[in-house]
Parts: structure tokens; C-alpha cells; sequence
């Protein structure tokens, strides 16, 4: 079974939207190894690839990768006025009625960011009402996710022993990289043991140890491998050995496959990113041993047991 544990849901991608992402899109490419991308390329990519509407065109391009089930997510900036409550409530309810249309495959979580006065309310409504599994946080827009605001959110979010998937690893500006720093999430897993935490990215490529030193005595935390894509396309050799070494630290049931798609996949398809982590026991430079049952337990195994599937 292939799990993705992290697929951004975007209900549908306008040309102008596709251009005002054209320069994370260029970033992305050029962090993918790709010199000088099209921008129209890109922009035409973006559009026929990041709307995922109803439900459908998603679970196409999941058995197109062959990915099995895919947690869904929604995106709350809340610094952004373009994000206003309404317009939050409306995509995370079109996700969650297409996860209804899929309850097999698509596994939804509604974007929330706990600054919004109503946010609690909002949270029983995501969790209650729309049936969503859990929160999407993205504390690096200015918010610490173990605050006073964040915990009447996971109040809620632990009566229903809920998955939290939270950005971890610091991204460029205007993004606060301290409020995506691991060890902000220590507190939950003492306060809130029921809440699942998948930390997303573990922390990053980079500043993974935090993730690593508390996902080691923590029961309840996990990891996801979104953005780690980049990593290994640019240089495979370290990002087998930085793997192997997190996982001999920590244990590889910690480790989950997500892909950040459909925003990663704008220059290399998904199945690409599941063959790479396929690949590692036959592919690890000399020296790094990489097991199939590790792979399996990665690319989905791991997520099957959490997440009760
Ligand atoms: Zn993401």
C-alpha cells in the first residue's frame, strides 16, 4: 500500500493564480536541478495539474502514481486577506466532500490557523459537521503551535483523537522559521498525548535532529518526507546516508512518504519521488543499506497503522 501523507488540495488553478505562483514554481525547479525552466511551461503545468475539483481528477492522477490514499489538506494563510473565513470554510468543505466521495482513498484535513477569533468553533464544524479527520497547521506564518490560541484548537482536536499535520523546516520569506522549529511541538505530545502529530518535512533537510531527538521519546509524533524529494534528485548520495542515520536514531516506523504534490510535482511527476524511495535498497551508495521492508513500511505501511486504514 502507497500512502501519501501530504497532498496540498487546491480546488482549482485560474491562469492568474498559476502566475502569481510562478515564482515558488521557478524555485522549486531551479532546488529540482532544472537550470532555466519555461515560465509558460510551468504556468500551463500549474494549471492542468493543481486543480483537483471535486475529487476526481485527484484520484486520477493517484492511480496514474499509484499512490493508494492520499491525506488531504487545505491551506490556511491567515496573513493573507485573500484567506478569509468563508473562503477557508468553502475549500475545506469541497475537500471534504470529495474525501466523502472517496472515503477510501482520500483521507481530508481542514487548514486552520488558530488566530482566527472563531477558530474553535471553526474546528468543531471542520471536525464535526464536515467529518474531517484533522488540522492542517502552518505555524510559520506567525503563530507557536503549542500557544495559548493553538490549544483551545487541539482541545478540540483531541476529543476526536484527531491527526494534526504541522509544518516544521524553515522556508523562505516571508515564512518564521522559528515558529516551524520541532521543539515547538514538545508540549503536545505531553498535553495532548491521543493527537497523532505528523511533523511535516521532520523539521526539514537540514534541521531534522530536533524533529529526530523528540520523535524518539515521543509515542504520539511522526515525520513526513515532503520536500525531501528536492533533496534526494540533487544529491541522492546524502540524502541515503541523512535518511539512514535518522531512521537508525529514531526507528523507521517514524518515517511517513508524503510528497508535497501537487505544488512539488511541477517538474517530476510523483511516481518518480515513490520509485526514489523504492530504489534505496538497490541504489544506496556503498557503505548505506536500505531494507524492502523499510521501504514498505515508509511508503505506506507505517501510515496504514496510524491512521487506521
Ligand atoms: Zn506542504
Amino acid at each position: 500500500m502507497i500512502v501519501d501523507t501530504h497532498y496540498h488540495y487546491i480546488i482549482n488553478m485560474s491562469e492568474k493564480a498559476a502566475r502569481s505562483n510562478l515564482p515558488l514554481m521557478m524555485r522549486i525547479a531551479n532546488k529540482m536541478g532544472v537550470s532555466q525552466p519555461d515560465p509558460e511551461e510551468l504556468v500551463k503545468r500549474a494549471m492542468e495539474t493543481w486543480g483537483a475539483g471535486t475529487g476526481e481528477k485527484l484520484i486520477e492522477r493517484m492511480d496514474a502514481g499509484g499512490i493508494d490514499v492520499t491525506v488531504a489538506l487545505s491551506t490556511d494563510e491567515y496573513p493573507n486577506p485573500i484567506y478569509t473565513t468563508e473562503s477557508l470554510k468553502r475549500s475545506n468543505k469541497t475537500l471534504s466532500e470529495a474525501a466523502g466521495k472517496f472515503p477510501r482513498r482520500i483521507i481530508p484535513l481542514a487548514a486552520l490557523d488558530p488566530r482566527r477569533p472563531d477558530a474553535v468553533e471553526l474546528a468543531r464544524l471542520y471536525l464535526d459537521d464536515y467529518g474531517m479527520r484533522g488540522i492542517k497547521y502552518h505555524p510559520d506564518n506567525g503563530f507557536d503551535p503549542s500557544g495559548s490560541e493553538s490549544y483551545r484548537v487541539l482541545e478540540v482536536l483531541a476529543k476526536h483523537k484527531g491527526i494534526l499535520l504541522t509544518h516544521t523546516s524553515p522556508l523562505n520569506p516571508p515564512s518564521r522559521g522559528k515558529y516551524a522549529e520541532p521543539m515547538l511541538l514538545a508540549d503536545i505530545g505531553c498535553d495532548f498525548p491521543e493527537i497523532t502529530v505528523i511533523a511535516a518535512h521532520m523539521g526539514g533537510t537540514i534541521n531534522w535532529r530536533p524533529w529526530a531527538a523528540l520523535a524518539s521519546v515521543q509515542p504520539s509524533l511522526y515525520g513526513d518526507l515532503a520536500m525531501w524529494d528536492i533533496f534526494a534528485y540533487n544529491r541522492f548520495d546524502l540524502f541515503c546516508r541523512e535518511l539512514r542515520t535518522l531512521m537508525d536514531l529514531v526507528g523507521p516506523e517514524k518515517v511517513l512518504f508524503g510528497s508535497d504534490a501537487p505544488i512539488d510535482m511541477i517538474v517530476t511527476p510523483i511516481e518518480h519521488w515513490v520509485q526514489t524511495i523504492k530504489n534505496l535498497p538497490s541504489k544506496a551508495p556503498e557503505g548505506v543499506h536500505f531494507t524492502k521492508d523499510e521501504v514498505d513500511m515508509i511508503l505506506g505501511g507505517n501510515a496504514a497503522k496510524i491512521l487506521g486504514l
